[in-house]
C-alpha cells in the first residue's frame, strides 16, 4: 500500500510480504528492492537474511524498509542469496523480538525463517514444546516451525521440512534460508500468493507479489503450488510436494484480490486491477443509481470506481484528496485518535461534491466508523445525495488466517442489515456486491477461493478463535 493509501490501513490490518533471491553478487540490495515494493503488506517491521560464505547475517527493526536500511547496513549483508520480510503482526506484539526473518542457531545449524500467513494450532504445538522444557523467544506463531525444525523426531526424518511441514495447520507462505540453499513452501489450500520470477542473468527470485517481481526486473515464471516446496541452491530450481493439494481443497483469499494486494500484481494467476475493475462493472449492473458524479473513496476503491464509470457512464471525478505526508494511522490505539489522522489525510474537495448527486465507491466497509466519517465529511462539503456502492459484500465473520480484521464484535454487519448500515452511515442508499457477483469476476471456479469472512465457509476446521495476542503470557515491553 502506498503511503497515501495508510488512511485505509486503520480499518484492516495486513499481513507480511516475503521475497528471496539466489545466485546474485546484490543479493540483500534486491530483496531491498523486492519488500520495499510489497511494503503495503505489512509497515511494522521490516528485515533481510543473508548468506555470505556459509554463513547466516541478519540485519531487521522496526519500521519502513526505507528506516530500517541504510547503505551501510545492506553493505553489511552482501552476499549471493538473501530473504526479506515486511510485518504486520497478525500473532504477536508488534514488537522488535518479533520482527522476521527469525534466525537460529540449531543442531543442524543456522537456518533463519520468513512467513506470510496465521499458523491455527500454533499456540497447542507450541504448549506441548513448552511442556517437555523448549524456551520461546518470541509470541510470534512462526518461531514453533523453528522447534519443530530442531527436534530430534523431525530433523531425523528423510525430509525434515517437509514433515515439519506436514504439522502445521492454517495459512503459510514460507521462505527458509540455510547455508547452501533457499527454499519456499506454499500450504497446500494456497490461501496466501507466492510466485517465482527469473532474471535475466538466470538469478530466481520468489516473491509474494508480482509487483516485487517487476521492480528488479525479473520475469514472472510460475506461482508456487499449494503444498508444494521449492529449493534454490547451486544447482538451480527444484520442486517436491511436502502435501497433497487433492483432497485438500485449494482457498484462494478473495480479499488478496479485494483489498490487499497491489493493483500492479497479478495474484493467483489474475491481475488485481481487472478483478477490481470487473467488481466495479458488476456492481454498477447490481446496483444502478442516478447521479451526478462517481467518486471513489481513495485510495483501494480507484480501481472498482473505473468499472462502474465505464459501466454506468457516470462521470469518474475527484471527491478527496490524500495526503501523502502522514505516518502509520493504524498504530493510533483508539478510534477516536484514527478517526483523527484519517480526517488529516483525507480532504474533501468542496468544489467538486457541493450540490453534487454522488455514487461513492468503497472497496469494503470494516467497522463502518471511518466511513460514517467520510461521508459525513461529503454531506458537510454539501453533496445533495450520497449513494454508496461498495465493491465486496458484507464481512460477518472474523479471520484466522492472517488478516487481523478488528473484532468479529466490532464488525458493522456481523448483526445488522444493509439497511441498518446506510442508516448508521447516514447515506441515501447503500448497496454492496453480491457474493455471487465478486466470484464471477474472479478468475478460478468459486470452490477454490476462501471467502469466509464473507460467508462463514471456512476452508479447514478452527478448533479455538485464534487472537493475535494468543501467545503471549507476559505482555512485551515497548
Ligand atoms: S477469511 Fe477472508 S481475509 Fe481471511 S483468508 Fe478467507 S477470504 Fe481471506
Amino acid at each position: 500500500m502506498p503511503l497515501a493509501n495508510l488512511a485505509d490501513a486503520a480499518r484492516i490490518k495486513e499481513h507480511c510480504g516475503l521475497f528471496a533471491v539466489f545466485g546474485h553478487p546484490k543479493a540483500a540490495e534486491l530483496t531491498y528492492l523486492g519488500i520495499y515494493a510489497q511494503q503495503h503488506r505489512g509497515q511494522e517491521s521490516a528485515g533481510i537474511c543473508s548468506l555470505k560464505d556459509g554463513r547466516i547475517l541478519r540485519h531487521a527493526g522496526m519500521g519502513l524498509v526505507t528506516q530500517v536500511f541504510d547503505r551501510r547496513s545492506l553493505v553489511g549483508l552482501e552476499g549471493h542469496a538473501a530473504i526479506g520480510h515486511v510485518r504486520y503482526s497478525t500473532t504477536g506484539s508488534c514488537h522488535e523480538i518479533n520482527s522476521q526473518p527469525l534466525l537460529v542457531n540449531c543442531a543442524q545449524g543456522q537456518v533463519a525463517v520468513a512467513h506470510n500467513g496465521n499458523l491455527i494450532n500454533a499456540a497447542d504445538l507450541r504448549a506441548a514444546h513448552e511442556a517437555r522444557g523448549a524456551i520461546f523467544q518470541t509470541s510470534s506463531d512462526t518461531e514453533i516451525i523453528l522447534h519443530l525444525m530442531a527436534s530430534p523426531s523431525f530433523a531425523d526424518s528423510p525430509d525434515p521440512l517437509a514433515a515439519v511441514l506436514r504439522e502445521l495447520s492454517g495459512a503459510y507462505c514460507l521462505l527458509f534460508i540455510f547455508p547452501d540453499r533457499i527454499e519456499a513452501a506454499r500450504d497446500a489450500h494456497g490461501l496466501r500468493p507466492l510466485c517465482i520470477g527469473r532474471m535475466e542473468d538466470g538469478a530466481h527470485v520468489i516473491a509474494s507479489e508480482t509487483c516485487a517481481l517487476d521492480i528488479v526486473d525479473a520475469d514472472y515464471v510460475r506461482d508456487v503450488r499449494p503444498g508444494e516446496i521449492v529449493t534454490l541452491s547451486e544447482t538451480g530450481l527444484s520442486s517436491r510436494t511436502f502435501v497433497k493439494p487433492d483432497p485438500v481443497r485449494t482457498a484462494h483469499c478473495i480479499f488478496e484480490q479485494v483489498y490487499f494486494s497491489d493493483p500492479s500484481s497479478n495474484v493467483f494467476g489474475q491481475n488485481v486491477h481487472a478483478f477490481r475493475t470487473a467488481c466495479g462493472r458488476e456492481l454498477a449492473r447490481e446496483a444502478p443509481a442516478d447521479a451526478d458524479l462517481l467518486i471513489p473513496v481513495p485510495n483501494c476503491a480507484r480501481c472498482a470506481a473505473i468499472g462502474y464509470s465505464e459501466e454506468s457512464g457516470l462521470p469518474l471525478g475527484r471527491g478527496f484528496t490524500t495526503s501523502h505526508y502522514m505516518g502509520r494511522s493504524f498504530i493510533m490505539p483508539t478510534q477516536s485518535q484514527r478517526d483523527l489522522v484519517v480526517r488529516m489525510k483525507l480532504n474533501v474537495i468542496r468544489e467538486a461534491v457541493r450540490g453534487k448527486r454522488l455514487v461513492v465507491i468503497e472497496d469494503s466497509v470494516v467497522r463502518g466508523t471511518t466511513t460514517r466519517g467520510k461521508m459525513g465529511a461529503l454531506r458537510k462539503a454539501g453533496a445533495k445525495e450520497i449513494h454508496l456502492r461498495v465493491a465486496s459484500p458484507p464481512i460477518r465473520h472474523p479471520c484466522f488466517f492472517g488478516i487481523d480484521f478488528p473484532n468479529p464484535k466490532k464488525l458493522i454487519a456481523r448483526t445488522r442489515s444493509v439497511g441498518e448500515i446506510g442508516d448508521y452511515l447516514e447515506v441515501d442508499s447503500l448497496a454492496y456486491l453480491s457474493m455471487g457477483g465478486m466470484l464471477r469476476c474472479a478468475k478460478h471456479h468459486p470452490k477454490d477461493y476462501c471467502t469466509a469472512c464473507f460467508s462463514g465457509a471456512y476452508p479447514m476446521t478452527v478448533h479455538h478463535p485464534v487472537d493475535k495476542h494468543r501467545l503471549e503470557k507476559t505482555p512485551l515491553s515497548l
